[in-house]
């Protein structure tokens, strides 16, 4: 699955885009997180891997602003488990296990359309790191500190 974000102006924001996007391509996709107001708005989507070029270029014919968030990638050696970035990810993708180590949840983040963990960090061991267009698959970094699910 890939995560993209379509950005909407205020000319559009009113408009049913997702549906409409959704019925004339066939595709179902999910929606991870939507900030909007009646000035315009962001929403993450999460997008069956084969399926990204259609959907975007469905988004942006019908005037909305597409692109592909950076993923995040956590330094394992930097990392000192100082449990900073836990209470701070709105989505609750940074959790504390059994042995005091912190686990990262790859499906749950958002990416960098929060990176709010990054910007916490104060070992500077979480970095945005570009989505992989060819592989449609993100880093999969895992070790005895830091685990993704
Ligand atoms: S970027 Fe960090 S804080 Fe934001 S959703 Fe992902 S893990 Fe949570
Ligand atoms: S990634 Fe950074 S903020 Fe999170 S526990 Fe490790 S050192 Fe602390």
């Amino acid at each position: 699955m890939a995560r993209i974000l379509i950005r909407l102006n205020e000319n559009v924001v009113s408009e049913p885009l997702v549906s409409e996007v959704i019925l004339e391509n066939k595709v179902l996709f999910a929606i991870l997180a939507a900030h909007i107001n009646s000035k315009g708005g962001e929403i993450v989507l999460e997008v069956p891997d084969g399926e990204v070029e259609k959907i975007v270029s469905a988004f942006r014919q019908k005037g909305a602003t597409v692109t592909i968030p950076k993923l995040i990638e956590v330094d394992t050696n930097r990392c000192f488990s100082c449990g900073s970035c836990v209470a701070l990810c709105p989505v609750e993708a940074i959790s504390v296990i059994e042995d005091l180590s912190i686990q990262f949840n790859k499906e749950k983040c958002v990416g960098s359309v929060c990176n709010i963990c990054v910007d916490a960090c104060p070992a500077r061991a979480i970095n945005s790191i570009r989505y992989s267009n060819t592989e449609n698959t993100r880093n999969n970094h895992t070790h005895n500190k830091l685990r993704e699910k």
